[in-house]
Parts: C-alpha cells; sequence; structure tokens
C-alpha cells in the first residue's frame, strides 16, 4: 500500500472525505489518479456505514506534543501516553480538534477544571496557558481545519507531515513557546516516525 492507498483507504464519511482532499489538494498526496475515488466518495453514503468508533478530541499543540508517543509508543505521561497508545492500536480513529481542555488534559492531574487552565509551570512560566492556547489556534489555522473538524488519525497525520515542515513548526505554529528551539530540532523526524507508525506501509 503506497502513501495515496493508505489515505484513500481510510476514506471517511462523505463530509469529511470532501473536506480532506480539499486540504490535500495540490500536495504530493494526490494525483490525477485520485479523479476515479473522488468520483466514488461523491456517491457515497453521507455517513460511514462501519462500526463506529470512539472520537479523540485533542488541543491543537497536542497533536505536536505527542508526536514522540505514537511514533515510539512510549511515553512517561501519564495521560498522553495512553491515547497515544489508543491512536497506535486504531489509526483510523477520528480526531476532532479543539483549543484548551481535551482528552489528555481533561483527567490529567495538572488541570485546573475551575479555573481551565494547566497548573504544572503557572508559578515560574505563568504565560505557558495562553502561550499553549496560541499554539492550539495556529496548529488548527495552518492546516485549514476549524476547532470542532474531525479527520482520522492517519489521514490527520498525512496532512500534518504535507503542511507543517520544520519552519512552519517554528515560526507559525509553536512560534509563542518557551520550548520551540528545542523541539524544532526533533520535529521532522519525529512527524515521520508517527506518520510511519499510523501508515506502515507507506514508503519513505
Ligand atoms: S494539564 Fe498541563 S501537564 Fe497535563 S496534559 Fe494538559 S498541558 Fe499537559
Amino acid at each position: 500500500m503506497n502513501r495515496q492507498e493508505c489515505w484513500l483507504s481510510n476514506c471517511p464519511n462523505r463530509r469529511n472525505f470532501l473536506k480532506a482532499t480539499s486540504l490535500l489538494a495540490g500536495s504530493a498526496v494526490f494525483g490525477m489518479r485520485d479523479a476515479p475515488c473522488c468520483e466514488a466518495a461523491a456517491s457515497q453514503p453521507a455517513e460511514p456505514t462501519g462500526e463506529a468508533v470512539a472520537v479523540v478530541t485533542i488541543r491543537g499543540h497536542h497533536l505536536f506534543d505527542r508526536l514522540d508517543a505514537l511514533g515510539t509508543g512510549k511515553s512517561s505521561h501519564k495521560t498522553l501516553g495512553p491515547i497515544a497508545q489508543r491512536i497506535r492500536a486504531n489509526p483510523k480513529a477520528p480526531i476532532k480538534l479543539t483549543i484548551g481542555v481535551d482528552d489528555i488534559c481533561a483527567p490529567c492531574e495538572w488541570w485546573d477544571h475551575e479555573k481551565s487552565l494547566c497548573k504544572r509551570s503557572i508559578v515560574k512560566y505563568p504565560q505557558d496557558n495562553e502561550n499553549s492556547l496560541t499554539s492550539d489556534k495556529n496548529a488548527i489555522h495552518v492546516l485549514g481545519m476549524q476547532p470542532g473538524d474531525e479527520m482520522p488519525a492517519n489521514v490527520l497525520y498525512l496532512l500534518i507531515q504535507t503542511k507543517v515542515d520544520k519552519k512552519v513548526f517554528a515560526e507559525q505554529v509553536c512560534v509563542a513557546c518557551r520550548l520551540v528551539d528545542k523541539c524544532k530540532e526533533t520535529y521532522q523526524s519525529k512527524i515521520a516516525a508517527a506518520v510511519k507508525a499510523l501508515c506502515p506501509t507507506q514508503p519513505k
């Protein structure tokens, strides 16, 4: 299965298919051979007919925070690690994008549910929560998506790999984060490993 076939085999419902093909249009992922599939998808029923898979809600900047865990399957983080494992076990799981609390923050010991913020570094780095919200918005924006949009995880990470290179990551997504200079050095290898984990038969 090649990169294109990986995506096509995970065609989501018609609405999300059209959204994803639109976002990926013009990238190296698609070519002229996609036309028949696009036509076929346009005639698909509006909703998927297979077994429903639970939606995973992820804030924009966590798409990038969990790259390492997606690629390696390992994480010491108590709530991020299990979510990454869940996605690795089911790469077609739909991911719903959000800004602020998500399925990783909500069960985390550091999340303050009353104030809706992360307490972890709030004394030493009081700007962290605001910067994280900025990164959430930036991440969703560079993908051409909106809060509430859903996409299968493997398709979403192909989209990320297509749209976000090291420069975009550092200058448009995590630009406000105090850790960006360190993270940008490993970004390319981590996104490649994550895509490979979610779509293992795709050529490099
Ligand atoms: S609450 Fe803070 S430490 Fe916990 S997952 Fe969210 S951002 Fe990370």
